[in-house]
């Protein structure tokens, strides 16, 4: 089980030293893998305040490139070099705000694993997608187009983008049928199992229940993993799904 925060925009230099020295108090399980994503200035400080801590860090983007004229672009490289274990790419803002396209996310996922980051690509369907029953088509398409052709680790988010930050989620069968569907798409080209995050608006109240979806192998959470203990009642909700 791998939990992911992507705290977007938000945390500056004091909230993150208080975050993190509440967090080290945590008491952490080996079965789970816990990924803190900052925004991309403050990686460092994060990667140094967690040093003792089983807590990885990642970048919330990369560019596919490893150097070069890209004005305000991180590349993976340095982000492996600021201590970086993973990187979310193709996050729905972005794809929306910042115009990325799937083969441009699919070419930041090759610079990601080809500087051994393991890259957490995220599809989903918009609200109107989910009420013409076209779900499934459109993320098969961004599957096929976005997700590099690799021996190498690599994880799909399931993020319905009528979801994110909303409080809605998908009922427990449309999570089960989308995750299983993913698994599927991606074994076709892959030939291996890969593991599925479901991000929406996971919370305190309802984290059980999306873990109790059979194939939910982890969660990507936004809002709530920007208050601590918010956070912790989230990794200890894992804990317990695991050892139940
Ligand atoms: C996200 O944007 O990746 C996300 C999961 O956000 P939230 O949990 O706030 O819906």
């Amino acid at each position: 089980m791998l939990i992911a925060a992507n705290w977007k925009m938000n945390l500056n230099k004091n909230e993150i030293k208080l975050f993190s020295k509440f967090l080290k108090k945590n008491n952490f399980s080996n079965h789970v893998k816990t990924c803190i994503f900052p925004q991309s200035i403050y990686i460092d400080l994060l990667a140094k305040l967690l040093n003792n801590t089983p807590v990885y860090v990642g970048g919330q983007n990369c560019h596919h490139d490893i150097s070069g004229p890209f004005t305000g672009e991180i590349s993976a490289f340095s982000l492996k070099e600021m201590g970086c274990e993973y990187v979310i790419l193709g996050h729905s803002e972005r794809r929306q705000l910042f115009n990325e396209s799937n083969s441009y996310i699919k070419k930041c996922s090759e610079s990601a694993i080809n500087n051994s980051i393991i890259p957490i690509i995220c599809v989903g369907e918009s609200y109107d997608d989910r009420k013409n029953k076209n779900a499934l088509n459109f993320v098969k398409e961004q599957i096929l187009n976005s997700i590099p052709s690799t021996e190498k680790n690599l994880c799909i988010a399931y993020e319905p983008i009528w979801s994110i930050g909303t409080g809605e989620i998908p009922d427990k069968d449309e999570i089960f049928e989308m995750h299983e569907h993913i698994k599927e798409v991606a074994y076709s080209f892959l030939k291996r199992n890969i593991k599925v995050l479901y991000g929406g608006s996971v919370n305190i109240h309802n984290i059980k229940e999306v873990l109790s979806v059979g194939n939910v192998d982890g969660v990507l959470v936004g809002g709530a993993s920007l208050k601590v203990k918010d956070f912790l009642a989230i990794y200890e909700a894992v804990v317990k799904h695991i050892n139940s």
